[in-house]
């Protein structure tokens, strides 16, 4: 199973991360990643860049060593409302917005508590990518975040890192959340999460967990850059994407 695209990932930008983008292009290059999202953390993460960082991403090219550059953000969950960190006018300009729970920035409720934020969130329309639902601090109903993704086209996250540096004790969370995702007819995306660039495209560990669920390959969006970017075309009418074209010729 060839992975093409790479829907989570870190720079020096994010403060606490080690390679910058021209590192983590060339990795995702030689790695055969198609569709490379950068998307360092939202502002309220201690370290995290300054809107701006989000609202100049025009100057980035689309692709760049033969690699589409997503212009993304891993936005904050800032309270059980499902509330973000990230700026409207910022937002709709990024092509992927990843959402997740951090420590440093909502303390871990209950498991009600959790599950109705994640919700909210996909219902606001404002998210794309749950990112690593399998968090043993936050734990979560599975069953209704995946119906959530379902009826608001929200991918489900699958992050390497939640098997190896971060998040320990994630596995079981994450197979129940993937054997949600496919029994309920939803879709799954890979990220590395990776902050240092060695570890782009890197996804051993996700591989490992898909086969031990059977989780179908054909609804992990990850395995085909045509599809993922339809995907995002679809949701965001707004943005001009055509500068992708090429990658898929
Ligand atoms: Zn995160
Ligand atoms: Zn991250």
């Amino acid at each position: 199973m060839h992975i093409q695209v790479d829907s989570h990932t870190h720079t020096v930008a994010s403060g606490h991360a080690y390679s910058t983008l021209a590192e983590n292009i060339n990795v995702a290059a030689a790695r055969g990643i198609k569709l490379l999202a950068h998307t360092d953390h939202g502002p309220a993460m201690p370290g995290a860049p300054h809107v701006w960082f989000f609202m100049n991403m025009k100057v980035l090219p689309r692709i760049m060593h033969g690699v589409g550059l997503l212009r993304g953000v891993e936005a904050n969950i800032i309270n059980f409302h499902g509330e973000l960190d990230i700026d409207e006018d910022a937002r709709c300009q990024m092509d992927i917005v990843l959402f997740g729970f951090h420590e440093p920035i909502v303390t871990p409720g209950s498991k009600r508590q959790h599950t109705e934020a994640v919700i909210r969130a996909m219902e606001s329309g404002k998210v794309d990518v749950f990112a690593h639902g399998g968090n043993p601090r936050f734990p979560l109903n599975a069953e209704e975040v995946a119906q959530a993704a379902v009826d608001n086209n929200v991918l489900i996250e699958i992050n390497n890192s939640s098997f190896t540096t971060s998040r320990v004790g994630s596995r079981n969370n994450c197979a129940a959340l993937a054997e949600a995702v496919g029994n309920k007819g939803g879709y799954l995306t890979f990220g590395s999460d990776a902050h240092l660039a060695d570890k782009v495209g890197n996804f051993d560990e996700c591989l490992a967990l898909i086969r031990s669920v059977e989780f179908p390959a054909e609804r992990i969006l990850s395995c085909n850059g045509t599809a993922y970017l339809d995907f995002l075309k679809l949701r965001k009418p707004h943005l001009d994407m055509s500068g992708f074209d090429s990658l898929f010729g």
